[in-house]
């Protein structure tokens, strides 16, 4: 592959935003990848972007993680209360207890998936 610009000239690689072989020359490497001169600007805001979403996706499973424990906690506490209370096992506390219990291991499993998902 040669130069976009210079036919006479071999390409050192691509630039990530259009694509077109680059010679030394017209590229403008960036640490993470090279850009020709013209998109040095727009592969730097994707790069912030990209870096940006990874940054948050990063921060997900401390979130969900946190849910879990909380419904799983709620989940215990209302099924204690509720079964303590007069009407047992068929009073609503109790049911909302169980419900709590059961979202959290559903959000648990679903989480697990999706994790297993993006490792692979
Ligand atoms: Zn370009
Ligand atoms: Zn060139």
């Amino acid at each position: 592959m040669n130069c976009f610009n210079h036919e006479d000239k071999t390409a050192v690689g691509v630039c990530k935003h259009c694509h077109k072989g680059i010679c030394k020359e017209c590229s403008e490497d960036l640490g993470y990848g090279i850009a020709c001169k013209e998109h040095i600007s727009e592969v730097e805001n994707i790069e912030k972007l990209v870096s940006r979403n990874i940054k948050v996706n990063s921060n997900l499973p401390k979130n969900t993680t946190f849910t879990i424990y909380f419904y799983l906690f709620l989940g215990v506490v209302f099924a204690f209360f509720g079964y303590n209370s007069k009407g047992g096992v068929y009073d609503l506390p109790f049911i909302m207890g169980v419900g709590f219990i059961i979202f959290s291991i559903i959000l648990f499993i679903r989480t697990k998936i999706l994790f297993s998902d993006e490792k692979s």
